[in-house]
């Protein structure tokens, strides 16, 4: 470990926002084309810190986070770690988050979806299934316990993409690719909607998953050098949970609601990486206004400014409710340990650092 590295001491105070950082092991290709593809640069230092150290480096860049989970981590020790505070979170009240941050290939969805199938012999999770099913699955399960003690839940949920800044409706029916553009209002009492975005009922965690899938197939790939399947679109799932609580002497029932929000960015690769032209420069270019953006709102929410920029772009005009005020962000920045994408991965600890 390089000198003057003190663990801990500028890891983040906030607990409005955690960031965790997650280094997926070398793929199969990184192995097989060998030289720098092959050449791990990054190691995870006592679960807090991050050292990328890479041959155009004199020195290392080395940042700490609330965790770094490095290549042996599995799908459960990520949730025990965000998943299932954020639905206590939510359950709480708050407006909980997850994000995940990363370019191309560094793990994204395999983090926040993973592997959605159960074992057939007794309908368990996969130890690949990431952390939307694993969420849910416990977001029920808390709420079969307290409905036995006289709350009951409803939990409405929504999806939607937000692709060249435009935002359609993975979930409207008779649809493939989303519906026509939606616009993203913000009232006096609702705050911030989507105006004509459907709702779904969930009464469980399979409910949520075919929600997920079905809206899933209805995201905006493309091509790119870097990954055929590359998703140039952020994802939104949203669950509204309402608690409905009568009180046994006056019969009064009060409501209280609070969401939680499942985003995979998209990739957040530089354009030229990924030697995109034309129509997907565009593309590129918008993408990473919704990236920027992001990171401003979120640095201005951390640095107590008093603008927050949520109105510079779709993706955090959208999200303005569960960013600020009343609620809990987790963002997991995903990298790839290869040395062929250190640049990238600096990116991404950057972005994930102004995070804190
Ligand atoms: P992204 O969504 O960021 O583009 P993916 O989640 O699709 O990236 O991951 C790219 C590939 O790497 C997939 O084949 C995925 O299964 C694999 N992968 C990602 N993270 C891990 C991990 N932690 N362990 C094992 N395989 C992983
Ligand atoms: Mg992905």
């Amino acid at each position: 470990l390089p000198r003057g590295l003190h663990l801990g001491e500028d890891a983040p105070t906030s607990d409005t926002i955690s960031v965790y950082v997650r280094v997926r092991p070398l793929s199969d290709r990184e192995n097989a084309a060998g030289g720098a593809a092959a050449r791990q640069c990054v190691q995870v230092a006592q679960e807090r810190a991050v050292v990328l150290s890479d041959s155009t480096r004199s020195e290392p860049y080395v940042a700490s986070y609330d965790r770094v989970f490095g290549p042996d981590a599995v799908q459960d020790e990520i949730y025990a770690a965000v998943g299932e505070q954020a639905v206590n979170n939510c359950l709480a009240g708050f407006n909980a988050s997850i994000f995940v941050y990363g370019q191309t290939g560094a793990g994204k969805t395999f983090t926040i979806t993973g592997d959605t199938s159960r074992q057939p012999d007794d309908g368990s999770l996969a130890q690949g299934c990431g952390l939307s099913l694993r969420v849910f699955q416990r977001l029920f399960d808390r709420i079969t316990d307290l409905e036995g003690e006289g709350i009951r839940y409803t939990v409405k949920c929504s999806y939607v993409e937000v692709y060249n800044e435009e935002l359609s409706d993975l979930l409207a029916s008779g649809t493939s690719g989303g519906g026509g553009a939606l616009s993203v209002r913000e009232g006096d009492k609702r705050g911030v909607y989507v105006e004509g975005l459907t709702e779904h009922v969930a009464v469980n965690a399979d409910d949520v998953l075919r929600l997920v899938q079905r809206g899933s197939a209805n995201r905006h790939t493309a091509a790119t050098r870097m990954n055929k399947c590359s998703s140039r679109s952020h994802s939104v799932f949203t669950a509204v949970v309402e608690a409905h609580q009568t009180q046994r002497d006056s019969g009064c029932t009060t409501v209280r609601f609070a969401m939680l929000n499942l985003i995979d960015l998209a990739g957040s690769e530089r354009v030229s990486k990924s030697g995109a032209t034309g129509e997907q420069l565009t593309e590129a270019k918008k993408i990473n206004q919704s990236l920027t953006t992001l990171g401003r709102v979120v640095t201005a929410l951390t640095e107590h400014q008093k603008h927050v920029p949520y109105r510079d772009s779709r993706l955090t005009f959208l999200l303005k409710d569960s960013l600020g005020g009343n609620s809990r962000t987790s963002i997991i920045a995903c990298i790839s340990p290869s040395e062929e994408s250190a640049q990238e991965t600096h990116g991404t600890l950057v972005f994930a650092s102004g995070a804190k």
